[in-house]
């Protein structure tokens, strides 16, 4: 028997592996309609008031396993990319908080590339909209752009970046507004967690945030699961998957603390992220017949550029990403389809650090010299759609990790249309930047995210999932999580993950 009360050889309704965006609000759901819910996490429970904007001890909050990283264009993984614990990825994310544009729903019916989704904005507008209210947005209203929308909270204070990125869109008449953000500026007082404080503007929002000002999930929809017994596992890496005789998915085969165990349960629920996911099916041999688990991993376009300014910026001050525009989302003179969201940036010290020893390829007294500005310069940042491609797929590696399962490798390139993307972009914010004054200016090539990998569709040929993340081969296993995005969309994705992950909560119910 667990802590929290099932018995390991008792079937429970659900077992969902990933606690993160994707795991998290499904499983509240299910809690609350009743349903007996065991959620597998590999990583710790951590106690957000220890968290520290100290760079080094804060990795405890990334996932740190290998993975091998291939492609012409190939990933950084650890910090840039993930997280682990109970709330995944959202323990240090950056909570830039944008609404998917209702267009890129349709990119291949507008263009002729990407791909559609199996539906459009309307069908998950409802959904996005409860996530905002559930877990605390912050953001300017009216909206300039898309969807007219209220914000339940005002936005952040502007930190440095943002003031000196309003100065260069205001001179080159771009419409910049204060970013919608997953964090709360006055104080929430919520029955199953308590009091949640406002945003102090302490800019370690990446290190996680001590005061629960940033919206996770560790902080709203956990706490509701658990209060509706739910029973959380911390430090439970699922390893394998066991069918019945009918090929319907019977039990977990898990390690907790070096040991084996057994969850029996009616349904699973894979949401360990768009890398894990796919190698958990991929070793399993489990709902393949497309071909299609690990194909199609996408990015964002991630491009940066970042320069020196006369004034005091003070980089690591404020909330990271106040501004945005979305300007961008269909340029006139785009030669490439889809479009990018733009942001200010501050940034944590060794994160910068080791930003400029990659992209400015500094090294020795090089580096050490250039590092001295840091109170100087401040960054612009995109997130950028980027197209599906069959060849950019996660595999099983030769290599095997500490418990003897394959490591994953992850082939990613850009094709033509990332680079004129990241093309238009460093044009466009050099721009800014130079409107706004800045001198030594440089540009950051990157991809950030991980998307795609067990896409959703109608065809059971081209995709892993239905429409509601269901397997199309295993009625009993579910997706959900940002490996299910047919196309990366350019809108930074958490809030679309919940946004699904409670409309498959609710197919799964009325399955
Ligand atoms: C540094 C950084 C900044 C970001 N900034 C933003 C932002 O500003 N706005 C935004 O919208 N998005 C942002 N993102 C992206 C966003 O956080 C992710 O897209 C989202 O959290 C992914 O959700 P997920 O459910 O797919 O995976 P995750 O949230 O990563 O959850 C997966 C969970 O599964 C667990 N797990 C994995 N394998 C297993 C296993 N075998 N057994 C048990 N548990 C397992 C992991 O430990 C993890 O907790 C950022 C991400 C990072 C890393
Ligand atoms: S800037 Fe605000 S949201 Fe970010 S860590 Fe600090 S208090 Fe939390």
């Amino acid at each position: 028997m667990s802590a929290a009360g099932f018995d390991n050889r008792e079937a429970v309704d659900v077992v969902v592996i990933g606690t993160g965006a994707g795991g998290a609000p499904l499983i509240a759901e299910l809690a609350q309609a009743g349903r007996s819910v065991v959620a597998l996490e590999a990583g710790p429970s951590f106690e957000p008031k220890r968290f520290t904007p100290d760079e080094p001890t804060a990795s405890e909050i990334y996932w740190l396993h290998e993975r091998l990283s291939g492609g012409e264009t190939p990933q950084a993984f650890g910090g840039n990319n993930s997280g682990t614990g109970v709330g995944g990825s959202l323990l240090h994310y950056g909570a830039f908080m944008p609404r998917m544009d209702p267009r890129d729903f349709t990119l291949h019916s507008e263009t002729g590339k990407g791909v559609d989704w199996p539906f459009g904005a309307d069908e998950l507008m409802p959904w996005i909209a409860r996530v905002e209210a559930e877990i605390g947005v912050s953001g300017p209203t009216p909206y300039p752009w898309g969807v007219p929308r209220t914000y339940a909270y005002a936005p952040p204070t502007r930190n440095a970046p943002a003031q000196i990125m309003a100065r260069g869109c205001e001179t080159l008449g771009i419409t910049c507004k204060d970013a919608p953000a997953a964090v709360i500026t006055a104080e929430r007082d919520q029955p199953e967690f308590g009091v949640r404080h406002a945003c102090v503007n302490c800019g370690a929002c990446h290190q996680g945030c001590r005061n629960d000002a940033k919206s996770g999930v560790h902080n709203t929809y956990l706490p509701v699961a658990r209060a509706h017994g739910a029973d959380i596992r911390p430090g439970c890496m699922a390893t394998g998957i066991v069918l019945d005789g009918r090929g319907r998915v019977e039990a977990v085969i898990y390690v907790e603390g070096g040991v084996e165990k057994r969850q029996a349960c009616r349904a699973l629920v894979l949401a360990a992220g768009a890398v894990e996911t796919a190698r958990l099916l991929l070793h399993t041999g489990l709902a393949n017949s497309s071909d299609q688990v690990g194909r199609n991993y996408m990015t964002h376009v991630s491009t940066q550029v970042w320069g020196t300014f006369d004034e005091e910026t003070r980089p690591n001050h404020g909330y990271p990403s106040a501004l945005i525009t979305e300007d961008m989302m269909r340029p006139a003179d785009a030669d490439f389809v889809g479009g990018y969201l733009m942001q200010s940036l501050g940034m944590m010290p060794a994160t910068w650090g080791s930003l400029v020893a990659r992209a400015r390829g500094l090294w020795g007294p090089g580096l050490t010299r250039y590092l001295r500005h840091y109170n100087h310069v401040a960054g612009l940042g995109i997130n950028g759609e980027c197209l599906p491609r069959p060849e950019n797929r996660v595999t099983l590696s030769a290599e095997r990790d500490a418990m003897g399962l394959p490591k994953p490798r992850i082939d990613h390139s850009y094709g033509p249309n990332e680079i004129a993307m990241h093309n238009h972009a460093t044009r466009v914010m050099t721009r800014i930047w130079e409107a706004a004054g800045a001198r030594d200016i440089w540009a950051a090539d990157r991809a950030a995210h991980m998307i795609g990998t067990c896409r959703m569709g109608t065809d059971a040929s081209t995709s892993v999932v239905d429409p509601h993340g269901r397997s199309h081969d295993i009625d009993n296993l579910w997706i959900c999580d940002h490996s299910i995005f047919p196309s990366a969309a350019a809108a930074n994705p958490a809030l679309t993950i919940m946004a699904l992950s409670l409309r498959t909560a609710q197919a799964i119910q009325q399955s």
